[in-house]
This record gives structure tokens, C-alpha cells and sequence, in this order.
């Protein structure tokens, strides 16, 4: 039987089939891919699951291929990475202007991730309710002037809104699996809540199934949506890793930048203070935004240090 997995608690796995939710184990061994993975399944697989013989549990045989995936980053020590999910249609970042602000550095490394697994992103600018001073919207202008003009939607809402919700939310939901994502305190949990009111009575159930004393808690979870699509929940995960980016691939995973590949003099070129480099030209005409460029350095410094 087909199905899709919703939850991994590591050992086990909550696979979504036409009889419903099954709890299912892998068969024996599992090729895994040429990344050094921690676990072989992810939420958002599809894969097909059998019925073990006199339990009431099934077993996974085969993992269809992936659209796309995104990882956890490695931790220095291990290198290992982890998948959190796969076949993703659309990755939202949730952000605020204020308590807590959402930098735009963090913003410009979620873009990173989303550009080099090729998921479209969106971001949305939540609890647009309050009442905001001055510099909270100038930053918000700034939002708007960096990330329009590179084709990234930037969504005013507010999770308290129903009309914002049903109007403007939901309809770039339905059909789709969207990863939600964003800092602890933006309204994800309120956001996932409106969506799926029964949300916490589904990870209960889900829970049910899962081995005593497992911590789920960083592992994602997928939600299916009333009007039809699924919702990934992102538990405690504050930033998704880069698949191996060499440094002068980087500027791949910038569309202002990216604009310009094969361009500069020299093939490699990473943009810092190469002769005869085009990024460097266009940044100092003012094509590509001082901010985004400051991102590029800073994330080009801290994979350096990763290494
Ligand atoms: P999470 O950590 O991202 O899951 O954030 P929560 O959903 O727990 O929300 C954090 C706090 O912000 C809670 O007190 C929510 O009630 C509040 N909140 C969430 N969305 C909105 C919004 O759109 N407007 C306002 N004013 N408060 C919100
Ligand atoms: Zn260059």
C-alpha cells in the first residue's frame, strides 16, 4: 500500500495511508544516499508499507524517490547530517518586527537553504496587528525593498486576523506541502493551530504510537490540511543546514548574484576583493542591496569556520 510518512520518532514511523495513520518499522537494511545520513526517512517520504503478519504494525519496503529534502546542519563534531523533510512544495519563514525581530541576516541564510534545495520561499511578516514605532516599520520598508525585487513574496498577516487567515493564508496552502519555519515566539504554533484546529490533538494521537520515553521534540512533524494539502511543523529547529557549498558556489544561492555567474574574471571568484569581479561592480552601482552582500560575507565567514 502507498503511503506518506507524517512523523519519525527515529525508530518508528507514522505512515499516512488510505486506512489511515499505521505505525510501520523499516525492513532490514535501507540503501542510503552518498550524504552521511542519521536516519534514512524522513517526514514528507512516500513509500510503500506492508502489513506484518499477526501485529498490528507495518513495515516500510520501499522509499519513493525525493523531489527534495532539506537537512539539519551538522554539528561540528559529527558531520552528520539529518533530514527533516522531503517533497516540499513551498517553505514559508515566518518573521516579526519586533519581540522578537527577525534579522535579515537570519532571513538571508534561510533563503540560502531554501535556494540550494530549489524550494520556492515566501515570507511572511506575522502579527501585523500591533502597533509598531517608527524604526520597526522603517525595517519592514526595508524588508519590502531588499526581497520584492528578488521574487520573494513578502506577506503582511496576522495570526489573530481571520479575514488576513482565510483570505490571504490559506489559499497558498491548499494542495501544497509547506514547510513553516521561524524563529520561537513569531506564531507558528498559533498559525499551525488556526489551520489544523485539531493540530494538538493529532500530535497526541501520533504520540500514542510512539515509543515510550522517545524525545520527539526535534523532529518534524506533518499536519494535513482540512481543504487538502499538508503542513510541515518544524519543532525546535532554528536553522536548516547548507548542503556542501563551496565558497564560490555560494553566490549561486543569491539570485542578485547568481545574475552575474561567469561574469567575473576569474571562474572561481568568491567576490571579496577579486580584480575584475562583477559582484563587487554591481554592489558598488548599487544593483545588489549592502545588507544582502553583508549576508553573503557573514555566511561565506561562518562556513569557513564550519570546516
Ligand atoms: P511560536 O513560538 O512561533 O510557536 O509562537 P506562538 O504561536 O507560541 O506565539 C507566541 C506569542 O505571540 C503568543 O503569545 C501568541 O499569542 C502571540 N501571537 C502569535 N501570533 C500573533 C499575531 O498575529 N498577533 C499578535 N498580537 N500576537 C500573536
Ligand atoms: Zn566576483
Amino acid at each position: 500500500m502507498n503511503g506518506r510518512v507524517v512523523k519519525s520518532t527515529g525508530s518508528w514511523y507514522i505512515v499516512k495511508t488510505e486506512n489511515g495513520l499505521v505505525k510501520s518499522r523499516l525492513r532490514g537494511k535501507f540503501k542510503q544516499d552518498d550524504l552521511k545520513l542519521t536516519n534514512p526517512i524522513a517526514v514528507g517520504d512516500y513509500v510503500t508499507v506492508t502489513k506484518e503478519e499477526g501485529q498490528p504494525t507495518w513495515t516500510i519496503d520501499e522509499i519513493l524517490p525525493r523531489e527534495n529534502y532539506i537537512i539539519r546542519k551538522s554539528t561540528r563534531k559529527t558531520h552528520f547530517s539529518h533530514i527533516i523533510a522531503s517533497n516540499i512544495d513551498q517553505a514559508f519563514l515566518i518573521i516579526t518586527l519586533r519581540n522578537p525581530r527577525t534579522s535579515l541576516g537570519f532571513i538571508d541564510r534561510f533563503l540560502v537553504s531554501t535556494e540550494s534545495f530549489r524550494i520556492p520561499a515566501t515570507i511572511i511578516v506575522n502579527k501585523m496587528d500591533l502597533e509598531y514605532k517608527e524604526k520597526d516599520l522603517d525595517y519592514l520598508q526595508d524588508i519590502h525593498d531588499i526581497y520584492d525585487i528578488l521574487g520573494y513574496d513578502v506577506l503582511e498577516i496576522s495570526a489573530l486576523d481571520e479575514s488576513d487567515l482565510q483570505e490571504q493564508f490559506m489559499p497558498l496552502l491548499t494542495e501544497k506541502t509547506t514547510l513553516l519555519s521561524g524563529h520561537s515566539g513569531v506564531g507558528k504554533s498559533t498559525l499551525l493551530n488556526k489551520i489544523i484546529p485539531e493540530a494538538d490533538q493529532v500530535t497526541k494521537e501520533i504520540s500514542k504510537f510512539s515509543a515510550k520515553g522517545v524525545h520527539t521534540t526535534t523532529f518534524a512533524e506533518m499536519f494535513e490540511i482540512p481543504k487538502g494539502g499538508y503542513l510541515i511543523d518544524t519543532p525546535g529547529i532554528k536553522e536548516f543546514g547548507i548542503l556542501d557549498i563551496s565558497d564560490f558556489e555560494l553566490s549561486h544561492y543569491f539570485p542578485e548574484m547568481r545574475k552575474y555567474l561567469g561574469k567575473c574574471k576569474y571562474n572561481n571568484c568568491r567576490h571579496i576583493n577579486e580584480p575584475g569581479c562583477m559582484v563587487l561592480e554591481k554592489l558598488e552601482e548599487g544593483y545588489i542591496h549592502p545588507y544582502r552582500y553583508d549576508s553573503y560575507i557573514n555566511i561565506l565567514n561562518e562556513e569557513d569556520d564550519h570546516r
